[in-house]
């Protein structure tokens, strides 16, 4: 898999689980909110549909006392009475006609005083209540006419629908309300129909009076509970975007710094944030580059680039340095492969091993495969194992090391000088290279029993006749004593720091010179 991709899947893990932490309040403040709206909502309508049956309960009230006083004058004759129906229609806030009925007949009424119509009692509910869109007098205003009867004598009152409009439009400015007699509805615009409204209201309640024969139907279009979260709640909106936002970036953080640093380097591994750099090592000879070493360097998303000897050690511990190295020559393959035609022929690329990838044949397949990405000859594998660390010679090493040899993988012993490598030890690995720790070459500046000790090293590693790679050069006088000396290959800032492979490559054109 390549690089790019093994990385940003890690990336891509840690982002998808910040963003559905970063969902989380909202998905959760969502059903929430949606509860409160649908309750607010509910009860909104309830309460709307019973307080208009209130005042329309009061305004039949008021019909009803108004028709308490005028029965007694049914069948009276109507000159007589007229003026009394006149006086109550004044009295009573809601009654705009007064009727006197007799024997079936209406006989009387406060608009027109003398009058015979028949009265029709079947269309009244209950013998009480009638909805009608308009009558002879206002053809196109609804009437609701409240009728009282005792024996044959009767009292209609009639209600003006401005009444009933007024009431549904005061109540219900946030829920829809209707009223409805018996298959009569009256809408807030003052429509009067036989049927109920059409289609599907949500939050669909009635409220039924006890003591009329009439109901207050409420309810609101399809959609209401959105479009009122939408309105309403825009500050909870805020409020959760806000706390997801917060809470992503707090679990994004937190999948960075993971909880312990042995996670956290795993972590890293599957991330593929162990990159490599690369210094080159020149040839005092020629002046140019004979090769590079790799040095690991760990690409941390908040930390930066943290140096080896901060995670190394650690990792060798945790038995981690294994896979960390098998993805680093994975990389170092990658990016010398694709660009091989632009190297010296047999250009040395250096890789630092440690013990414990001695202990088994893994890395013999590692080189392999490697090399297997190269042309033969065209580069030189050279494994970097510190003096530090003393391998035991076992059945296994020597087998690793053979098998190494015969794919012509070259071994060097890294920071010589600072262990006790006998040359038992060298001769029994077959150590093809010697590079020479940088503590001995910084002594070239220094007073001369210091320059007396590397020159004892220097001494015993041209015995060996073994190639000899300085480290760690800094200056013109480093480069002259030790060519001085017979030492061929010199690395270190002098010549150029560890660096990615795009400026190496920009650099190898044209290579610094000692
Ligand atoms: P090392 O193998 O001895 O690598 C040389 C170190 O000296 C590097 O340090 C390099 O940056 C530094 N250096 C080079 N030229 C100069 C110079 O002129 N002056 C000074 N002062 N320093 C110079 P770095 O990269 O910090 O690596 C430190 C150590 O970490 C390495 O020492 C090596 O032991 C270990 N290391 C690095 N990469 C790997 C790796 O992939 N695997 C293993 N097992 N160890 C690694
Ligand atoms: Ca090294
Ligand atoms: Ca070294």
């Amino acid at each position: 898999m390549p690089f790019s991709t093994l990385r940003t899947r890690g990336r891509a893990r840690r982002l998808s689980t910040s963003l559905a932490v970063a969902a989380l309040p909202l998905l959760l403040g969502m059903p929430l909110m949606y509860w409160q709206a649908a309750t607010l909502l509910q009860s909104r309508a309830a309460k709307s549909a019973a307080d208009a049956r209130t005042q329309l309960d009061a305004m039949l009230g008021d019909a009803a006392r108004a028709a308490g006083v005028v029965l007694p004058l049914a069948g009276q004759a109507c000159e007589n009475v007229a003026q009394t129906l006149r006086s109550q229609v004044a009295v009573s806030p809601f009654s705009r006609s007064v009727n006197l009925v007799a024997d079936g007949l209406i006989y009387c009424t406060s608009l027109m005083g003398a009058y015979e119509r028949d009265e029709d009692t079947a269309s009244y509910v209950r013998g009480q209540l009638r909805l009608m869109a308009g009558n002879a007098v206002t053809p196109d205003r609804a009437v609701l006419v409240y009728r009282q009867a005792e024996g044959n004598h009767g009292v209609l009152i009639g209600i003006d629908g401005q009444h009933l409009i007024n009431l549904l439009q005061i109540n219900g400015q946030e829920v829809s309300l209707q009223i409805t007699v018996g298959q009569s509805w009256i809408y807030a615009d003052g429509r009067v129909t036989a049927t109920p409204p059409s289609g599907e209201l949500e939050y669909a309640t009635q409220a039924a009076s006890s003591r009329y024969p009439f109901r207050v139907a409420a309810g609101y279009a399809p959609g209401v509970t959105l479009q009122y979260m939408q309105d309403h709640y825009q500050p909870q909106w805020l409020l959760f975007v806000i706390l997801g936002c917060l809470a992503g970036a707090g679990s994004y953080r937190l999948g960075l710094r993971a909880t312990s640093p042995g996670t956290a380097l795993k972590r890293a591994l599957e991330a593929d944030e162990f990159i490599p750099y690369y210094q080159p090592v020149v040839d005092a000879r020629t002046g140019s580059w004979h090769g590079i070493e790799t040095l690991m360097r760990w690409q941390h998303p908040s930390e930066g680039l943290v140096p080896p000897d901060q995670f190394i050690p650690l990792a060798e511990r945790l038995g981690l340095i294994v896979p960390m190295t098998r993805a680093l020559m994975r990389q170092i393959r990658e990016d010398f492969a694709e660009r091989a035609d632009q190297l010296p022929r047999g250009f040395h690329i250096g890789i630092n091993i440690t013990a414990a990838q001695c202990h088994d044949l893994h890395l013999v397949d590692e080189c392999r495969d490697f090399l297997a990405a190269f042309a033969p000859g065209q580069i030189t594998l050279i494994l970097e194992l510190t003096e530090r660390q003393m391998i035991t010679p076992t059945e296994i090493t020597e087998r690793l090391f053979a098998e190494l040899r015969q794919l012509g993988v070259r071994i060097a012993i890294d920071d010589f000088g600072t262990g006790h490598s006998s040359l038992a030890y060298l001769r029994e690995f077959r150590i093809d290279v010697l590079k020479i720790d940088r503590s001995f070459i910084s002594m070239i500046d220094s007073h001369s029993l210091s320059r007396h000790l590397l020159d004892n090293i220097l001494d015993l590693a041209t015995r060996l006749q073994l190639d000899l790679v300085a480290e760690g050069v800094e200056s013109a006088e480093q480069v002259q004593y030790l060519t001085q000396r017979g030492v061929r290959y010199l690395q270190g800032f002098h010549f150029a720091r560890p660096m990615p492979a795009a400026p190496l490559f920009d650099t190898l054109r044209t290579p610094p010179t000692a």
